[in-house]
């Protein structure tokens, strides 16, 4: 299988060649600007030293300082932080927002952890990445596994080595450390923001659409939360312990109060449970929503997809080739890519920094409408481009993630013709 960085770089390589760039425009984006290997020891609650390893990769800051998120998972990779920190850059840029592109990570597992083992993780790693990140140079934000909580420790340790508070250094901290109450929830409203602009253009509506979630962490709770808000009914939700089915519809603020308390979402006390944690990933829905890890969909197991619109709340869950598969089938509509749907979470945290800046702190309404509404034009501007390079290009199967990809490297390349890097 092809790994998830072979996979942005084609993407990558052929947006660029799609609207006929330069190909050192490639040479440029294809390598990270910086790479940063720490390690990080920590004395565990048994006394013995552990010592953790970490990264920080700085992709490109053409546009703005460097902005992503940090990653705590077992099984991360520097190359999979390099490819988080290319879409990152990428993703920036197609939001409009004034950031390159950044992506930190810990090869840990977090659920291994006491809470206290987990604050002198997170400060640690500030610590050893400190000289080369704040407000004006690279802005962290969680990410999988990291939360509020970590932002504040994280918030907490910097502005302890600098010796004055640095608010705008991280974001999606928690409200009272300068966050901003919406950041909770933003990448899900971001991602129901796509679903329901896409399901009004495409599907004829989004009220009573059908949904499948799989993945039931931050992104995949406040989807759900928002889709049925908005009058779409969810009927599968999973997490790693297994998968709850309802063709009537979950409750989902009960799942995710079970969730939240128990780590199960299993135990959710009503619908059909399942084992597999996939399972919503072939459910017959309208709209599917992977909103857990990369590479979900993939070649092996694209033809029990039945959804017609996939819209990507995690980062690269469809593999190149069973993108292409979906795109064969008669009814398949579009895979809004993640760049595009994902980036509720680091369009507020752009929204967070500026009200940090500048010691000015909007209320929750005025936020969710400012973010609503930088995602509704960034789908139509991308919904618009495709159609675009469709007609241009009628013997390419031209994608919507190409057409994303187009969008957001010619931002990053007008900035960096005008500086003079290429
Ligand atoms: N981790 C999120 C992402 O992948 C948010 C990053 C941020 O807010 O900086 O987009």
């Amino acid at each position: 299988m092809t790994s998830y960085l072979e996979w942005m770089l084609g993407v990558l390589k052929n947006s660029i060649d799609l609207i006929g760039l330069p190909a050192e425009v490639y040479d440029f984006l294809s390598k990270p600007d910086r790479i940063l290997t720490v390690k990080i020891p920590v004395r565990m609650d048994n006394g013995k030293l552990m010592v953790f390893e970490g990264y920080r990769v700085q992709h490109n800051n053409a546009l703005g300082p460097y902005k992503g998120g940090i990653r705590f998972h077992p099984e991360v990779t520097l190359d999979t932080d390099i490819a988080l920190a290319t879409g990152m850059t990428l993703k920036n840029s197609l939001a409009g927002i004034p950031y390159g592109g950044g992506k930190g990570a810990v090869r840990v597992d977090p659920q291994k952890l006491s809470m206290r083992e987990l604050e002198q993780l997170s400060r640690g790693y500030v610590r050893a990445i400190s000289p080369i990140i704040g407000p004006e140079k690279d802005i962290p934000a969680p990410d999988v596994n990291t939360n509020p909580q970590i932002m504040a420790w994280m918030v907490d340790e910097l502005s302890r080595l600098r010796g004055y508070n640095v608010p705008g250094a991280f974001t999606a901290k928690p409200p009272v450390l300068w966050g901003n109450p919406v950041r909770l929830y933003s990448t899900g409203l971001g991602v129901v923001v796509a679903a329901k602009e896409a399901a009004e253009k495409w599907l004829g509506g989004f009220e009573g659409k059908t949904i499948a979630i799989q993945g039931f962490g931050n992104v995949g709770q406040w989807a759900a939360y928002w889709a049925s808000k908005w009058g779409a009914k969810v009927i599968a939700i999973s997490d790693i312990t297994g998968a709850v089915y309802d063709p009537n519809g979950i409750d989902v603020e009960l799942a995710m109060k079970v969730t939240n308390e128990t780590k199960k979402v299993i135990n959710y006390p009503k619908g059909e449970k399942f084992d597999d944690p996939a399972l919503p990933l072939f459910t017959d829905a309208d709209i599917l929503i992977p909103a857990a890890i990369e590479n979900v969909i993939t070649l092996e197991n694209v033809d029990k997809v039945k959804a017609k619109l996939i819209i990507e709340g995690a980062n690269g869950p469809t593999t190149p080739d069973a993108e292409k598969k979906l795109y064969s089938r008669k009814d398949f509509v579009a895979t809004v890519p993640d760049i595009l749907a994902n980036a509720g979470g680091v369009v507020m945290s752009y929204l967070e920094w500026v009200e940090d800046l500048q010691y000015y702190f909007w209320d929750e309404e005025e936020t969710r409408e400012k973010l609503a509404k930088i995602m509704r034009r960034n789908f139509h501007r991308t919904a618009d481009r495709w159609e675009k390079l469709k007609s241009e290009h009628p013997d390419k199967a031209v994608t919507m993630r190409d057409a994303a990809f187009v969008l957001a490297v010619e931002r990053i390349y007008e900035a960096m013709k005008l500086r003079g890097w290429v």
